[in-house]
């Protein structure tokens, strides 16, 4: 990724699409196709679906398709799903909506042909580039709540970039609008962090916030180390966490 425009955000439950590759062992429906002469409509019909239901069987087990065939299909999966959930999320998330709105409203709307479904590593979520808009890794969310969290998110840098016009070379900067994407987003919401394993009853969302920043922050090309980017993540913490805008308080 270019430095200085890029952020990318890691999901909290990297998900894997490696293709299990168990013995087949059942017959197939093949075997009881009918052998009387002429091909008739209902052959041509019943192959049909043994074609369909080999192709299904295929993607499951990830027999009879080559690596690169069994990645294809399972991209295709991945970018509808996430298509379709973007424009559910569009049309009903009270965040996505607000951000969207707020977008609007500090002269940097956000169209839809900048919000893109890709397949990223397995170890991103989304990304914001400043000349290409807003990343969704198709393959990197575990729930449609997950990819709502994510597209709040990047619309949170996205808009910190549009508003505050920041330096992301400048690690401060770019820790405050972690701090901030991670506070105002859900990602740090009591459920998700229940599931994290890293719930303690106290300042727990300030702690969830300042570990998802130290780590986005680390992945950015000019900071030297973990700790140079928990440095900058204290360094600005107080003050970006309760810059809540464009929201009143936490989502
Ligand atoms: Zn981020």
């Amino acid at each position: 990724m270019a430095p200085t425009t890029q952020t990318q955000d890691a999901p909290l439950q990297p998900t894997t699409t490696t293709p299990q590759t168990p013995q087949l062992t059942e017959s197939s429906p093949a075997a009881a196709a009918p052998t009387q002469g002429g091909a008739s409509e209902k052959e041509a019909k019943e192959q049909k679906a043994f074609e369909r239901w080999t192709k299904t069987l295929s993607l499951i087990t990830g027999i009879g398709l080559s690596k690169e065939e069994f990645q294809t299909e399972i991209n295709k999966i991945d970018r509808k799903q996430c298509e379709l959930r973007k424009e559910q999320l569009i049309k009903t998330s009270p965040g996505v909506r607000f951000m969207m709105n707020n977008l609007v409203k500090s002269g940097c709307p956000l169209t839809k042909n900048m919000l893109e479904c890709g397949p990223c590593d397995n170890t991103k979520s989304g990304g914001f580039s400043k000349d290409h808009g807003i990343l969704l890794c198709q393959n990197g969310f575990f729930s449609k709540k997950h990819q709502e969290h994510t597209m709040i998110h990047e619309m949170i840098h996205m808009y910190d970039h549009c508003v505050f016009n920041l330096d992301w070379d400048n690690l401060r900067h770019h820790a405050c609008s972690e701090i901030r994407a991670a506070a105002l987003s859900g990602d740090c919401n009591w459920t998700r962090e229940v599931r994290r394993g890293h719930y303690t009853f106290t300042k727990q969302h300030q702690e969830c916030v300042k570990r998802r920043a130290a780590i986005s922050v680390a992945g950015n090309p000019k900071c030297p180390s973990r700790d140079a980017a928990e440095k900058a993540v204290n360094a600005v913490f107080e003050s970006c966490y309760n810059d809540t805008r464009p929201f009143d308080e936490f989502y």
